[in-house]
């Protein structure tokens, strides 16, 4: 009988390399193939794990593209595995297409569990984490107003993605919208050497925003209201 295609998505570590769990490294050892974002990135991972498997790029420019050809791989019965440069696949990276695809086609997927920024974010900031929403990135321009409005209505605990570069302008938007006296966390770096959290109101995030511009990744959290 031949054997049936399968895709895993594995998580990889958001900053420390120990994080992986022994499963993912099992997995990652076992597959035929490895679709990674950036093979250069996932090389290093790869090679501290002494995981020696054929990679393929698998990242948002090309993922329409490498869609059909992955498609068929796993229908001939071959085992892959989908990795991000960092953290959970499909989240705020690529694998929606992909794991959709599978799913239309009746092809097995199995996403293991393991590191994502947003859960250790939400859980350190204190803000109640029973009932929360992800939100990732805020729209660049087209909708973005809009979209920081409707957070603020939201009762809920809101996570939001964020870039160093425009930390200081979000939380600008949110003080103009009226937001400067809800609290929210800022929390950088996550697992790595200079891990950051800071507290506070919206508009004293961006005082010491402004003062102490913050560096690196980040998880931007809003009390709900
Ligand atoms: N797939 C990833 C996950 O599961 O979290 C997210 C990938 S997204 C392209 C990258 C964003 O995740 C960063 O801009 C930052 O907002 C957040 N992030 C990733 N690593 C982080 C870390 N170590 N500390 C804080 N935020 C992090």
């Amino acid at each position: 009988m031949e054997s049936q295609g399968r895709l895993y998505l594995v998580p990889t570590p958001i900053g420390h390399l120990a994080d992986m769990t022994f499963r993912a490294v099992e997995v990652l050892q076992s597959v035929d193939t490895i679709l990674c974002e950036d093979t250069r990135t996932s090389g290093i991972l790869l090679k501290h794990y002494s995981i020696s498997k054929p990679l393929k790029a698998f990242h948002l420019a090309n993922e329409h593209r490498a869609l059909a050809s992955v498609m068929a791989q796993l229908q001939e019965g071959r085992q892959l595995a989908l990795i991000s440069d960092a953290g959970t696949p499909g989240i705020s990276d690529p694998g929606f297409l992909l794991v959709r695809a599978c799913v239309q086609s009746g092809i097995a997927v199995e996403c293991l569990p393991g590191a994502t920024a947003l859960i250790p974010a939400l859980v350190v900031s204190g803000f109640p984490s029973d009932r929360f929403v992800f939100e990732g990135f805020l729209p660049p321009k087209k909708g973005r107003e809009t979209r920081i409005k409707a957070l603020l209505e939201e009762e809920r605990t809101v996570i939001l993605y964020e870039s160093p570069h425009k930390i200081s302008k979000t939380l600008e938007q949110f003080v103009a919208l009226g937001a400067a006296e809800r609290l929210a966390c800022l929390c950088r770096e996550l697992s790595k050497k200079f891990e950051e959290v800071r507290r506070g109101t919206i508009a004293e995030l961006l005082q010491q925003a402004i003062t102490l511009p913050p560096k690196g990744e980040m998880v931007l959290l809003i009390h709900g209201k």
